[in-house]
């Protein structure tokens, strides 16, 4: 019988074992004396990596699935508490190898961007901030428990946010509205819980920096996120390119909603809505929505078809919104099970086929690269990663009559604006976070009034009305990167800005950038983001005036 997800299992490493492993394989390293030896010693230390990252992977995949089992949160807190001495033998082992004599031999094998990827790990790790690291996952997953404890009454219903997002895109104005008045209040009566968290998270994450010797946590986090190849003046100037040429286009589209809504004053909730008959919705339930995918997917080819297939085969799709589900959506790769794993929270709206498009693309990349030559390589860092997930949801594009029937084509107008206006949010939220880690004291107050500047400044079209707490710039406060994966954002703007030129190429020759999308999935993380984008075929976001025409196609696109 094909094994399914839902019953696999992994029995948590044993710490003492795990670090005599360690030992022998340090101490085999020594004395190695020829490339072909330290090639095999890398290759079984791979093995036991692999091993750690599944127990890892799982214990958090089930604490998303059930936020509310006792059972599931021990195991969840056993993980956070003991991870980081894992990591301390694991920085350990890559310090020995990136000092090892045999070092051009291992990198002749397994290509310089596993050592630039291992130099970035060692320059954020050290024995000393294993407590502080502790504590950091504590604070977050307190975060991630917070927001899934949230239960709405509304006309009738007991609803989870994703639940309650679907009448705040609905159709009916005044639904909208009131479907924000009733999560703005949720989120005022724990404003004091937010803010502690987020407090306490930034000065953890600050002490860790000054403990590892940076000036504060901006520096530490672009190690951490093993950003290589750019700096932070670098997305200085890509924050200003999207100044000049994204936001006045977001600010149109926001202009024409207006007009096509025929409202006086367009409000924060009309800001979804691209039509007075509402969005598109797809036209069916869960069940449904998998056959179209099934379908689509079969279309498509190139492996997507047999991997949907052995997905759904296994079990390894949760989309289904529950009481308990963590928000939001991910998707994980399980070397030792073999498959990508996707977790979304479906509600209904068009955001569910985005969404399950999205995951399919990361699933879908992971998969083809599971057979890198180390499991380091089988993901490309995350600015890169977000370009399979959001280049599919453009590739999809010409099978979204399946979902959305012959309203399919005003679907892709609304995603394609969606996308333009999203890029002003995302670099407001990274923008956000170099304020605050280099501010590490100021108050609660003091951050929201440094996210509503930047409100001003990206998403001018803004306007909270009578919403008290977005209005007192807190909506920060529902971005769960911000707790729980610091300073991974402004990843989707750059991945958008090449996913957008997958769709720019698509229109004129479809097959060739299926192909060409299928090649990068292929390559997985073997060389860093801007190989990874010229290889494709790309501009790198980062190229003076490479926003500026996906733009300009953009704009004739929409408002042509
Ligand atoms: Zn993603």
């Amino acid at each position: 019988m094909t094994p399914t997800f839902s019953d696999y299992q992994v029995t948590p490493p044993d710490f003492e074992s795990t670090r005599a492993t360690y030992e022998d394989l340090t101490r085999q390293l020594h004395k190695a004396s020829d490339a072909g030896t330290c090639i095999g010693i890398v290759n079984e230390w791979d093995t036991l990596l692999g091993g750690i990252k599944e127990w890892a992977s799982l214990t958090e995949v089930r604490f998303q699935q059930n936020t509310r089992d006792e059972t599931i949160i021990k195991a969840k807190d056993h993980l956070h508490e003991t991870l980081p001495r894992f990591l301390d033998l694991e920085t350990s082992f890559k310090k020995e190898l990136l000092e090892s004599p045999h070092r051009d031999s291992l990198t002749e094998h397994f290509g310089p961007q596993l050592f630039a990827l291992w130099e970035c790990d060692a320059r954020s790790f050290s024995p000393a901030i294993k407590e502080d690291m502790v504590a950091e996952s504590k604070r977050a997953s307190d975060y991630t428990s917070l927001v899934a404890s949230a239960e709405f009454e509304f006309r009738g219903k007991t609803l989870t946010f994703s639940g309650l997002a679907k009448y705040q895109d609905d159709s009916d104005r005044a639904c909208r509205k009131e479907a924000h008045e009733v999560a703005s209040r949720w989120c005022s009566e724990h404003q004091a819980s937010f803010d502690s968290i987020y407090d306490d998270l930034v000065k953890l994450r600050h002490r860790m920096a000054t403990t590892l010797g940076y000036p504060d946590f901006v520096a530490m986090a672009y190690q951490r996120m093993r950003r290589i190849g750019y700096e932070a003046e670098d997305v200085v100037r890509f924050r200003q390119e999207v100044s000049e040429h994204v936001v006045p286009l977001a600010c149109e589209i926001a202009g024409k909603q207006q007009e096509l809504l025929g409202v006086d004053r367009f409000m924060y909730w009309d800001t979804p809505v691209h039509h007075p008959d509402g969005n598109p919705a797809p036209r069916g339930d869960h069940d449904w929505m998998i056959d179209q995918a099934t379908t689509m997917f079969r279309k498509m080819g190139h492996g997507l078809d047999t991997l949907f297939e052995d997905m759904k085969e296994r079990c390894l799709i949760d989309l289904k919104a529950r009481p308990g589900k963590a928000e939001g959506g991910f998707c994980d790769f399980f070397n030792q099970f073999g498959y990508p794993f996707i977790f979304a929270n479906f509600n209904g709206t068009r955001g569910d086929v985005d969404v399950f498009a999205h995951e399919m693309g990361h699933a879908y990349q992971s998969y083809q690269s599971r057979e890198q030559a180390h499991s380091d390589l089988v993901w490309p860092t995350t600015e890169a990663c977000e370009i399979h997930s959001m280049g599919l949801e453009f590739l999809t594009w010409p099978h979204m009559d399946l979902f959305y029937g012959d309203e399919a084509d005003r679907l892709r107008r609304i995603h394609l604006a969606w996308s333009l206006q999203f890029i002003p949010y995302g670099v407001t939220v990274d923008h956000f976070q170099h304020l605050v880690y280099a501010e590490p004291d100021a108050s609660p107050k003091g951050r929201n009034r440094m996210w509503q500047t930047l409100e001003r400044q990206y998403l001018p079209w803004w306007d909270f009305g009578p919403l008290a707490y977005e209005g007192s710039g807190r909506l920060w406060q529902m971005k769960q990167h911000l707790f729980n994966c610091p300073f991974y954002y402004i990843d989707y703007t750059l991945a958008l800005t090449c996913a957008l030129q997958f769709w720019q190429k698509s229109r004129t020759d479809r097959d060739a950038t299926m192909e060409s999308y299928a090649r990068l999935c292929r390559r997985g993380g073997r060389v860093p983001f801007h190989e990874l984008t010229e290889s494709a075929g790309l501009k790198s976001p980062f190229e003076r005036g490479c926003l500026a025409e996906v733009v300009a196609d953009a704009r004739a696109f929409l408002l042509g």
